[in-house]
Order: structure tokens, then sequence, then C-alpha cells
């Protein structure tokens, strides 16, 4: 696909994603639905960002122009428009670039399950915007558009249904929560008070600004979240980013909680023996481990949360029993409550194993790991072949398990090593993972050494 990638569109405002561009974007996916699905009316909504109106207007236009009325839901979270998509069974068009940085925004496309439209249509979508093959109403059948209130209401009424909010209430948790500014500003302090926590907030009020912190819930983002924590009785600081589909934790004393720690951690309340359980090619040894003590499978797929999906399906469908999916930024699914992520759900679902342990002591069984990751720059596709043949060459030597899905992984007793080229910048990205710092050195070095060995010679 050229247009959309795992997430679907995304760019800077007004620079390569323009009005003009939702426009057609909106068109083409209208006309599909409409076409395949036989739909007249689609859900539209977006996050906080500044630009997020006036692509959705454009959006609105769009979808009105190909003859389908425009249910919009105004800011939301991603997974509360995806519960409104599912509970009316219709597609829903999503303005959002998630965490990525302010001048950007983007737009993501979501079926009447719900769920993140499968590549098969997704390409179906784009030969139309490529074509610009737009079915356009006649003056009759135009759409119209009508604006839906309480969406944000019913989206936490439905999240209090699906948790355990009797463990939770009873925990008597203070939990810090900051939702960088934002669609999770509208809903999740709102949330956890109902669900009978004693709610601090930081950077809770909407703004496409995002004068508190970048969107992206990663270390460096959450020093703020991590004093208020620390200085405050909190059990637990919880953070989104933009979209709110991603939540990632710090622990009572202010720590950070590395994400693959805490997908681990639920994934050991959530797995039994003979489950599936899937993750992307990255995922870390933590998640290995878990999977290999209760006896579940891990597979792996592409990096990116539309394959992880396809590949949660595609297990259901052979009758595998997979409760819990995702990756190490936050992002992780739930199949058993929607297919979909949902960092409301999963900071309440992390909240419920509150009840029994510390945030501290939930992370220290998953603390000793060492992660170390190097990128190779190549100048020119001779050195970039030179590199993947080296990499192949490594993975053919070492007699251990070697996942080829996206880049060579291999496998060994104590640790993993991937190595992969990058999809958007000129680099063989390495990473290595072991519970002993000195051996993830030695996992990493295995394929640097090759890399850069094969890089010399070219
Ligand atoms: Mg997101």
């Amino acid at each position: 696909m050229k247009v959309f990638g795992s997430s679907g569109v995304r760019g800077v405002v007004n620079e390569t994603l323009t009005p003009e561009y939702a426009l057609q974007v909106a068109m083409a996916a209208g006309t599909v639905w409409r076409n395949e699905l036989g739909v007249s009316r689609v859900v539209l909504a977006h996050d906080t960002r500044t630009s997020g109106g006036m692509i959705a207007d454009a959006a609105r236009s769009g979808l009105a122009s190909v003859g389908l009325d425009v249910d919009y839901l105004g800011t939301i979270p991603t997974p509360g428009a995806q519960t409104y998509a599912d509970r009316e069974s219709i597609p829903a068009l999503m303005v959002t670039a998630s965490h990525n940085p302010p001048q950007h925004n983007g737009i993501k496309l979501i079926g009447r399950d719900g769920i993140e439209l499968a590549v098969d249509q997704l390409e179906r979508v784009e030969q139309r915007l490529l074509g610009e093959r737009f079915e356009r109403s006649e003056w009759g059948a135009i759409g119209q558009a009508r604006t839906i209130d309480g969406v944000r209401q019913d989206y936490i009424d439905q999240l209090l249904e699906a948790v355990d909010r009797e463990r939770i209430a009873d925990a008597e948790l203070t939990v810090a929560i900051d939702p960088g500014h934002g669609a999770g500003s509208v809903t999740s302090p709102q949330f956890f008070r109902e669900l009978g926590c004693h709610v601090l907030t930081i950077n809770a009020q909407p703004d496409g600004h995002f004068p508190g912190r970048k969107p992206e819930p990663v270390a460096d983002n959450l020093g703020d979240l991590q004093r208020l924590v620390e200085t405050s009785d909190a059990d637990l600081g919880i953070a989104h980013d933009g979209d709110a589909d991603r939540a990632i934790f710090v622990d009572e004393t202010g720590s950070f909680i590395e994400g693959d720690a805490a997908l681990a951690a639920l994934a050991r309340e959530e797995l039994r023996a003979g489950d599936g359980v899937v993750s992307a090619v990255s995922t870390s040894q933590r998640l290995v481990d878990v999977a290999d003590d209760v006896g579940a499978e891990l597979h792996l797929t592409r990096i990116g949360s539309s394959h992880i999906i396809t590949k949660v399906q595609a297990l259901q469908k052979e009758g595998t029993r997979v409760p819990i999916a995702g990756e190490g930024n936050g992002g992780i699914i739930f199949p058993g409550y929607r297919t979909i992520r949902d960092g409301a759900y999963t900071a309440a679902r992390f909240c419920e194993l509150l009840a029994d342990q510390e945030a501290s002591e939930i992370a220290a069984d998953y603390d000793e790991y060492y992660n170390v990751r190097k990128n190779v720059h190549y100048e020119d596709e001779g050195e970039r072949s030179a590199m993947t043949d080296a990499i192949e060459t490594v993975a053919h030597q070492t007699d251990v398990d070697v996942t080829t899905i996206d880049g060579h992984r291999l496998e060994f007793d104590d640790g993993w090593v991937l190595a992969r080229p990058s999809g958007t910048e000129p680099l063989i990205r390495i990473y290595a993972e072991a519970r002993d710092p000195d051996r993830a050195e030695e996992l990493a070095a295995l394929m640097h050494d090759a890399v850069t060995a094969a890089a010399a010679a070219a």
C-alpha cells in the first residue's frame, strides 16, 4: 500500500495532510463503504489537535458528497469512536495522529464492527483514492450531518460494565492521570472517578498545542507525572497517547514501568495453557517467558497494530482462545472485551491487579531484563543488500529458532536479537534483549559486527 500505512494516513498539517486531501480520502472511503457495505451513515470524530476540526470538516464534506449521513462525535478517544461504530454497526473515520507531534494529523478508518479496516479493504479505498474514482451523489441524495450528544458518557458506561468494578473499588486506589492534553482528557478522569478511585490529574485539559508534554507516552515525556505520583499518595500513574488507545504506567514510588513489563504482567493474569498470545516481532523476552511459564503459544507478527489484529482474528477463526495481544508501547488488545486498543480499559485492568499487590511489586517481577538497540546507517542499495545478506548468513549459521516475518529474529535460550531494515529511514535496526546485560550486548554485537563488516566490504 502506498497511501495507508499500518496506522492509516498521517502527515504534517497543511503540508502533506491538507483539507483537500482529507476530503478525497473521505470520498474514497465513503464510496467503498456505501457500495460494499450498503451503509447510509458513518461516524466521524477527532482527537484534540488544533487541526482536528478543520480536517474533520473536510472529511464531513467528502462523506456527504458521496451520499453518506454523518454522526459527528466531536472530540473523543479513538476507542470511544470504535465503540460507537460497533454499537451502531456503521463504519467510522477517526481524525488523529495518535502519538505523533502536535503539527501532525491523520485519518484512521474503522469498520462497522468497530475494528480497524483490514489491509484488503484499505487497498480498495486506496485504489479509489489514487484513481480519483469517487461516486458523488445527485443533489437530492447528499448526506446530512448531525452532532451526537452523550457519547463520552456512553463510552464510559460501557467501560464500567466491562471491568471488575468491585475489585477496583475495594482497592481504594488513588490514581494520577496524565492524558497529555489528548482525547483521553475528556473521558479517563471521569471514568476512574466512577470506578471509585480518588483521581489526581495533570495535563488533563484538551489542548492541541500540548503545552504540558508531547503526545507520546514515553519516559522522557512523563517526568511531571512521575513527580506527581512520587510526591502524592497515588498508587499508580496512568499516561495516554494523543488518542488514548494506549496506556503507560508509573508505579507508586514514581518509577516508570516499562510497557513490556505491564504487558507481561497483564498477560500472566489472562493466559492459560493452550491459549494464543500475539505480539510484534520486537516483543520483549518478558512476554516470551510468561507464555513459556503458562504453556501458551506466542505468535509474532510484523510491527504495527493492524498486523497484530489480523493475526488475532486468524487464530480465533481456528478456534484458539486469544485473551491478550499487543505491543510494549502501551497498545494492548483484550479480544474478550474488544479487538481494539483501548487505553482506559487497559489502565482499569492494570488497576484490578493492584487489589493484591503494589504497582512496584508487579513491575519487579519483570525488572531484570536488559535491552540494547543499535542502528547502522547505509549509503546506498548496494550497502543495504550486503547488510541484509550478512544478517541472513548469521541466521543460517546460528543453530537457533529464527523468525523471518519482519527482518530476522534469533531466539536463544537466554535472550534474542532482531535485525531489520527500517521502513522509513536508511538504517538497519538491531534490537537485543537478555536477563544478563553482558549477554544482551553480546547478542547485539553478533549482528552489529556482521552488518558493519559487510558494509565495509561492499
Ligand atoms: Mg494512539
